[in-house]
Formats: C-alpha cells, structure tokens, sequence
C-alpha cells in the first residue's frame, strides 16, 4: 500500500534538489567556514550564499540573518536575548496563549527569573486581538511575540496590524514563521517585525538549521557563548551542508509558491468538504479563511484523535492529533483548550497537513478510509454511549 503523508506540518521531507546541493560539503568542500586557507573560505562563500538566499525570501539584509539548529533555537534566541539585553528597561513581555512550546516554555523559564509575562487569549477561531495587545501594553513592556500562523489550527495571525502597535510602543516584536516560510508571503516590513524564526525543515529543507532574522540595531545577549561565528551572534561551527540546504529549499520556496497556494488550497478545502459531508459531529478547527492553503484540522466528537491516528496509521496514511511535538502527550492540546474547548473535544482533533507530493487521489483515499474508522471507533465508544 502507498503511504499517504499528511503531516507536512511536523516535517517536510528534504527535496532532491536540496540534498544534491547539500552533498558536496559533506565531503569535498568539508573545510570549516573560519579557517583562512582556500578550503574553508569555498565553504564560508557557500554560507554566505545560502543566507543571501534565506534573506531575500524574507525581505531582509543579508547581514540580519543568523544561522541556528533549528526554530526552537531562533524562538529561544529571540525571546531571551531580548529579555536578557533589556532588563534594565522593563521585564515585561506579551505572547498568546497558543504559540509553539518554544516559545511558550521560554516565557516559562523567563517568568522564573522575575520577567512577568501576558499570555492573551484566543478568539473561537485561534485569532489574537490585535485591541488586547494595546491593552495589555505597559511601561515595562519589551517584547510582543506573536506567530505567524499556528502549527496546529492553521490560523494566520494579523501580525502586520500587531507590529505596528509595536513599533508605537517602542517594544521589540518577534514572530514564530515556521509554518509560513516558504508556504505564504513572509515580508520583515510588511510584517514589521524585528525578529522572526525560521526552520528549514519544514520547507523542504533539512532538519536541525533553521535561522532567526534579527533586524539591523536590535542588541541581543547570545544564546551560545564561544567563537566567533555569525558575527559573534552564534557560536559554533557552521553547520555547512544544513546552511548551504537550507538556502536551496528558500531558493526553490519563492517562484512555486503561488502555484503550491492555489494547488493546495484546492485539495484543503476538497478535504474539508468531504469531511464535514461524510462525517457527522465533525467541525472545522480554526479560521475559515484566514488560514494556512495546506491546513486542515478538525474535530471529531465522541472518538478519540489518537485512535484515529493509530488507524489510519494501519492504512499506510500519516496524520497526527495536533503538533508532533504534543502529539506523543496524553495532555489536551493547549492550543484547542485556549479557543474554549472542553478537554473531551480537544481529544478528538485531527490534524492534517497537506504539502507538494499531496495529490488528488490521497485526499479521496482519506474520504473513503476515514469514515468507516469513526463508524468503527463510534461503535465502540463509550463518550458516544454516555452521550445518548
Ligand atoms: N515553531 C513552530 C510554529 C513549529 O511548528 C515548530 C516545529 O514544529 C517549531 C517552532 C520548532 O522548530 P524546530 O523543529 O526546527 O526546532
């Protein structure tokens, strides 16, 4: 049976294009970024390649870009560095209550080191009011951070209305892109942000790089202390086939993505018809529109989203209940429980992401595999029982 992936969102796999740009640095141009010799400087240009590509994807200079292992890194980065370099200003900070656990938990950490941080709610539909953010504005504030667009709901956030609350504020605004970049336009000015993250594996790129755009006299403490790299910003050895990946997947990211757009959002909404069609008791989670083109999840009442998971699994079709990161959790997702679901609800999501090998056919296989599991489960279920 052929797999069916649906999780684009937890990962992408890296495109061919991308490993044959990345393979020569793993064993011909090995030398390292900093030496002086020929070598290391052929590598050097490569990065310096690679971040010329990463920056004009976002609008951005070249020399605000720096190379991390990945978004949990440029979340960390961003979000400390700007803390720790402004606490002689204040100690506040703002995020929502349904951002990624990167960025959630160093808020966390943060409020252990006497930093008092806002999580706003959420609307039904996942959105941030951009109102509660002005609201929510003190004296104290340093840093808003707000995502793009949510990993798990798919909604995309009014970040362009939210950084210019900012900037009047005279706060830093920082943006998880991760699920944007490469899939929507991602502009640092349009978007007016100062710092944004970003993960190559999630544009078919590879895993473990990733980048944060720092915009130029945004002062930052480093998060790694050591050499030199990334203009003192990072240190560490470049990770240069990553980097050099990382800059191919953004290079080949920008002309198709208009096309992927329409394409997927074609097949999106095919999936969200036929599920609302074949399946009762089933409702959309998150914004009807404004939403990421390869997002679909949903909410099937009375079964529970991980023996949905683990069945369709059987079918050879890869979904998952909400991110990949919480996903091997039994805790209700934070991000459902936010928009005002009862943890029973929040149980039964589903959450398919859809992505450049999804086709017609995967989505009709799903539409005729999936409600017989529900019927299945249903059948079975005790939270139906009690509901009767
Ligand atoms: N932020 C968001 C919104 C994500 O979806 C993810 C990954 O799922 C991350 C951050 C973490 O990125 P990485 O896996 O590169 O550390």
């Amino acid at each position: 049976m052929r797999r069916i992936y649906l999780d684009y969102a937890a990962t992408t796999p890296t495109r061919p294009e991308v490993v044959k740009a990345m393979l020569g640095y793993f064993t011909d141009a090995f030398g390292n970024p900093s030496s002086l010799y020929s070598c290391g400087q052929e590598t050097k240009g490569a990065v310096e390649e690679a971040r010329g590509k990463v920056a004009a994807l976002i609008g951005a200079r070249d020399e605000e870009i720096v190379f991390t292992s990945g978004g949990t890194e440029a979340d960390n980065f961003a979000i400390k560095g700007v803390a720790f370099a402004n606490e002689s200003k204040g100690n506040h900070i703002i995020t929502s209550s349904i951002e990624h656990h990167a960025v959630i938990e160093t808020c966390k950490f943060l409020e252990g080191r006497g930093f008092i941080v806002t999580y706003l709610p959420v609307d039904k539909y996942g959105l941030v009011d951009p109102d509660d953010i002005k609201q929510a504005i003190t004296g104290k504030t340093v840093l808003i951070s707000v995502m793009h667009a949510s990993n798990e709901i798919g909604t995309i956030e009014p970040i362009a209305e939210i950084g210019k609350i900012a900037r009047e504020a005279g706060a830093y605004f920082h943006t998880d892109a991760v699920q944007t970049l490469g899939h929507i336009p991602v502009d640092v000015n349009e978007l007016g942000v100062d710092l944004l993250s970003m993960s190559a594996h999630k544009l078919y790129g590879p895993k473990g790089v990733g980048a944060l755009y720092i915009r130029k006299c945004t002062g930052l403490v480093p998060f790694m202390h050591g050499g030199e790299q990334e203009r003192r910003r990072r240190a560490s050895t470049e990770n240069v086939p990553g980097i050099v990946g990382f800059g191919t997947a953004a290079e080949l990211a920008q002309p198709e993505m208009d096309g992927e757009t329409e394409r997927l959002t074609y097949l999106r909404d095919q999936l969200i018809k036929g599920l609302m069609e074949r399946i009762d008791h089933t409702h959309l989670n998150g914004h009807p529109l404004k939403r990421l083109p390869n997002n679909v999840n949903v909410s099937v009442n009375y079964v529970e989203g991980e023996s949905m998971v683990l069945n369709l699994d059987l079918e050879s079709i890869c979904v998952s209940t909400g991110s990949a990161c919480s996903s091997s959790s039994l805790e209700p997702s934070h991000v459902l429980l936010a928009m005002g679901f009862s943890p029973e609800q929040a149980h039964g999501s589903l959450r398919f992401s859809l992505g450049k090998w999804t086709t017609e056919e995967d989505i009709s296989r799903v539409l005729e595999v999936l409600p017989r599991i529900v019927a299945k489960l249903r059948a079975m279920s005790p939270l139906l029982k009690s509901h009767r």
